[in-house]
């Protein structure tokens, strides 16, 4: 799935009005297995100069990142996380944990040749989903529908629950990122 979607569906999983540490670890565990993925296209693009394109062609799939991605999309060490919060009654931890967990396990079955090991350490195997989120080779246009119609209501879900003005305009700003990703991008390259 696309990062907003992920955050959406970590807080309306969990997220409370009046539990702001957990509402931020949830946020921040929903971003955190894409964040090395932000850091690699921000430095293969403003430092080494590579075009978008290559970035995603190539330097995605070198082992160096790949690597990388590994540590910071697995699933058991999520589920750790998750435990070791909840049986020591720590907020932050588990949110963070079942955040980044959840991230994990829709990602797995939503990526089709650019999945992560996301059991590592225990093993290095990708799963090559016949399903992608974004590649129209792969029903990535349906998916992104999909994702986009789920995220909708995600919205809707949090927007009833949270009635502050900045809370608000948080939700509405991530939906509008996450149409723009999920269907948006298809429309651009008139794919669909
Ligand atoms: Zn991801």
């Amino acid at each position: 799935m696309n990062t907003p979607a992920h955050v959406l569906l970590a807080v309306a999983m969990a997220g409370k009005p009046d539990a702001r540490g957990r509402n931020t670890a949830l946020v921040a565990g929903a971003l955190f297995p894409d964040i090395t993925m932000f850091f690699m296209v921000g430095w293969e693009r403003w430092v080494n100069g590579m075009s978008l394109d290559a970035i995603f062609r190539d330097a995605y799939f070198s082992a160096f990142w790949q690597e990388v991605f590994a540590v910071n999309n697995s699933a058991p060490v999520f589920a750790l996380m998750l435990v070791v919060g909840i049986a020591l009654r720590a907020d932050w931890l588990w949110a963070f944990g079942l955040a980044a967990l959840a991230h994990a396990l829709l990602d797995l079955p939503l990526h089709n040749d650019d999945g992560h090991p996301h059991f590592w350490p225990f093993t290095d195997w990708i799963y090559s989903s016949p399903i992608s989120y974004w590649d129209p080779d792969h029903y990535g246009v349906q998916a992104g529908w999909v994702e986009a119609g789920i995220s909708m209501v995600l919205a809707v879900i949090l927007l009833r629950r949270f009635i502050g003005i900045p809370a608000r305009l948080a939700i509405v700003a991530g939906l509008a990122i996450e149409l723009m990703f999920s269907v948006g991008g298809h429309f651009i390259y008139g794919e669909g």
